[in-house]
Formats: C-alpha cells, sequence, structure tokens
C-alpha cells in the first residue's frame, strides 16, 4: 500500500514536472510516534502516530484498533490522508494512527484504559492546531470521547477540538455518520453528469454494506432513482436481485446484526462475494476494504464505472488494466472525502463554539464535492490522464 501510495505521487509529480528533489518532499513523513502502552495488567500493546504532512494545516486522520495494523500501512493512509485533504481544498494535513490489537479480546474497561493511555502519550504532539485524530476501522464515538476527555484532563483545553468524531452530546457535528456515503453519492452523481449519462438508468452492486456502503445505498435509493440497487455485500455473502433491493430494508436487516448468507425476500439470491464482483452491473462500488480488485480478480470485473469507496481498494496494477479496458474509476481521495470534509467542519464548530444543523453540514458537503469532482474531471480532460492521475496531481498542485 505505501508503494502504491508513493509511486501515485511520483507519477502526479512527473506529470507536473517536479524535479525529484521536490517528489521525494512531497514523500517524506515528518514524524513518526511509534511507541508501547503498558495496561494495568502488565500487558503491552505497539501503538503509532505517523504525521505525514502539515504544510496545509494540523495532521488530520483516523486511529484503527486492529490486529494487522503494521507501521508501513499506517504511514501509507497518512500519505493518503494529506493528499486527500489537498485534493478537496481543505485547511489540514495528513496523519493516522493505530494500535496492534483486536478490540474484541477486551473488556470495556480494557478498551477504555488502552484508549485514554493513547491518548495521554500522545498529548504533547496532538491538539487542535497540531493534529487532529478521528475514528477509523474499529474505532467509534464511544472511544474517541474517552481520548477528548484524557485530552482535556491533562492540557485543560475544553474547545473539543482535539479529536474529531465525538458523540453529538460531546462535540460532535451532525451528518458525520453519513458524510463518507453522502459524499460518495454526490461525487458519482456528479462524475456522472459530465460523462453526459446522468439521464441512464443504471445498475449498481456494493461490496461492503458496512457503515459508507450502507449510507451510500440507502441515500442513493432516496435521491437517486435512476441507480438501482442490483447487489450488496457483508464479508460473509451478497445478497442479488436483478429486480432490485431495498437498501431500507438491508439496512434495518444489518442493523439487527443479520449476516446477509441469511437474508431471504421476494426472489433475492444469495452469491459469493466472489460473484458480485463480477456481476454485469453498470456500477460497481467497493466498500469493504483495500486491494479488493488486484491482478487475481481484476479480469472478472465487468461494469464500466467503479468507485472507491474504501482506501485503496483498487491497486495499482489493476488500476491501470482496468483503465486500458475503458472502465472509469471514480478514486478514493475523492470518493471517500465526505467523511474528513465533515470532520474539518466538526472542527470548526468545536473552534467556533458552534452546532449546525443537519441540513447546513449537508448543503456544504455538497459544495466541497461538487467542485472537487468538478476539478478532478477538468484536470483529468486538460491533461488525458486517468481520474487517479488527476487527483493526485490536484492534491499536489496544493501542496506545493
Ligand atoms: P465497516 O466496518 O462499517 O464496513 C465494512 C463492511 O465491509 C462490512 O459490511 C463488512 O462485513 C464488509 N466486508 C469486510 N470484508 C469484506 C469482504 N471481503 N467482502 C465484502 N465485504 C466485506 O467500515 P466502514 O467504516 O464502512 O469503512 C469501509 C471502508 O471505507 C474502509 O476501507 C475504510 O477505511 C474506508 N473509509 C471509511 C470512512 C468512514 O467515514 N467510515 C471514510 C473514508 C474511508
Amino acid at each position: 500500500m505505501l508503494d502504491t501510495a508513493q509511486s501515485l505521487i511520483k507519477r502526479g509529480g512527473k506529470l507536473l514536472g517536479l524535479d525529484d528533489d521536490q517528489i521525494d518532499s512531497l514523500i517524506k513523513i515528518n514524524a513518526e510516534h511509534v511507541f508501547e502502552i503498558e495496561m494495568d495488567s502488565g500487558k503491552t500493546y505497539k501503538a503509532f502516530r505517523i504525521q505525514h504532512n502539515n504544510k496545509r494545516g494540523p495532521y488530520k486522520g483516523g486511529i484503527r484498533f486492529h490486529p494487522e495494523v503494521d507501521l508501513d500501512e499506517v504511514r501509507a493512509l497518512s500519505t493518503l490522508m494529506s493528499f486527500k485533504t489537498a485534493a478537496v481544498g481543505l485547511p489540514l494535513g495528513g496523519g493516522k494512527g493505530g494500535i496492534i490489537v483486536n478490540p474484541k479480546e477486551l473488556s470495556d474497561i480494557e478498551l477504555e484504559e488502552l484508549s485514554r493511555k493513547y491518548a495521554r502519550a500522545l498529548v504533547p504532539n496532538i491538539g487542535p492546531k497540531k493534529d487532529v485524530p478521528a475514528p477509523d476501522v474499529n474505532t467509534d464515538s464511544r472511544i474517541i470521547d474517552w481520548m477528548v476527555d484524557e485530552y482535556e484532563n491533562i492540557t485543560n483545553d475544553k474547545s473539543k477540538a482535539s479529536f474529531t468524531g465525538k458523540s453529538i452530546a460531546n462535540g460532535g457535528s451532525e451528518g458525520r455518520d453519513a458524510a463518507t456515503g453522502r459524499g460518495g453519492v454526490i461525487a458519482l452523481r456528479e462524475l456522472l453528469k459530465k460523462l453526459d449519462i446522468a439521464d441512464k438508468k443504471l445498475t449498481v452492486a456494493v461490496q461492503g454494506f458496512g457503515n459508507v456502503g450502507s449510507f451510500f445505498a440507502t441515500i442513493s435509493q432516496k435521491e437517486q432513482k435512476l441507480w438501482q440497487l442490483v447487489a450488496a455485500s457483508d464479508s460473509g455473502a451478497a445478497v442479488y436481485s436483478g429486480k432490485g433491493l431495498d437498501a431500507e430494508k438491508l439496512d434495518k436487516f444489518k442493523q439487527k446484526g443479520g449476516r446477509f448468507s441469511e437474508y431471504k425476500s421476494g426472489d433475492t439470491k444469495i452469491i459469493s462475494n466472489k460473484d458480485l464482483i463480477g456481476l454485469p452491473v453498470d456500477i460497481l462500488v467497493l466498500a469493504a476494504l483495500g486491494d479488493s480488485i488486484t491482478e487475481t480478480n481484476q479480469a472478472e470485473v465487468k461494469a464500466k464505472y467503479i468507485v472507491e469507496l474504501a482506501n485503496g481498494p483498487v491497486n495499482e496494477a489493476a488500476y491501470d488494466y482496468l483503465t486500458e479496458k475503458g472502465k472509469i474509476i471514480l478514486p478514493d481521495i475523492i470518493a471517500n472525502s465526505g467523511g474528513v470534509i465533515v470532520s474539518y467542519f466538526e472542527w470548526l464548530q468545536n473552534n467556533k463554539s458552534e452546532h449546525w444543523s443537519v441540513d447546513k453540514v449537508n448543503n456544504k458537503l455538497e459544495e466541497y464535492m461538487v467542485n472537487a469532482t468538478s476539478e478532478l474531471y477538468e484536470t483529468s480532460k486538460e491533461m488525458d490522464i486517468s481520474l487517479k492521475e488527476a487527483a493526485f496531481v490536484n492534491a499536489i498542485k496544493n501542496l506545493l
């Protein structure tokens, strides 16, 4: 993943005629905080906070709790954050953090201890003007609320602007939960307009019906009447219906802890995740994991339009292969930027002691997404390059 991120920066830099020193300065990571957290039980966990670039503003990026977190992955994700915030024009930089832990094996008390100790260790290096972490894989508003409390207890800063992704009662923003899925809907809608196919009926398959994928599906069902959801998957299986699926119904089923392998309704069929990738749909939305499409399954993809809602779901080789085959891929750093955009709004609200309505948040998100997608498309046309290359070119211009 780090190789892919750095290779994309090099490609973008070369397209802009940058020299090696300029490209190296875009790749360079500013600071790496790698430490051990010792629990009261004596058990230790390895933890990271990587701060890639703060030229545009405080470092910004999530914290993930996962047994497979590793330094290179966090480096890659922090790098991608700098390019995401720059590509959409936010006055923020890029960072990412993580702890090597399976949070499902911890009691609530241990989870709180771990979260507080992580924040405590980082206090000298984070804060509203330095680095503003957020939730990511396996972390949520409850964990962030503990971290904010720890930060406040030590620093006496009561602005709540030290972290985003807080609960609403603790200074979180309206609309944050849905922001990444909503942003994906707006970016795709705008791209289809540019491609002159906004008035066509299009079928959609969504890989990964989690936070991002489910909001993408339910919001598009309400707002984009010409898009028809025909397949959706979780980690175990996919549901498919050629007549169309009801996203709200699927969402309710998942919220009750259901598994798609056991979903029954009308004429829906259960298919495998592998089958979902190869469905003859118009739009394939990838909202599960990194590296979902690689050299091993790229030839199976039949969809003409692919939306990278997860981070790095199409690897570089597959991206080049699919682009050559005439597929159009809406790149992650634009497609999933709705989350960091509304995190930015949360940080602004905290700094100004304001609380915006969900309509205000969504309207401002709309503005950012429309502009970013339009700039993306124009750069790709003007320079005759792929949308992914265009996203990096736009980001680099904003980072120089
Ligand atoms: P999530 O854990 O809520 O959802 C992930 C979904 O993918 C779940 O439904 C899971 O069952 C499914 N899944 C896992 N493995 C799968 C597989 N092999 N095949 C099919 N489905 C599989 O996570 P999320 O918050 O929705 O994030 C999804 C992706 O989007 C991640 O890559 C994340 O980094 C990225 N992302 C999230 C946000 C955000 O705001 N949550 C912002 C930017 C990027």
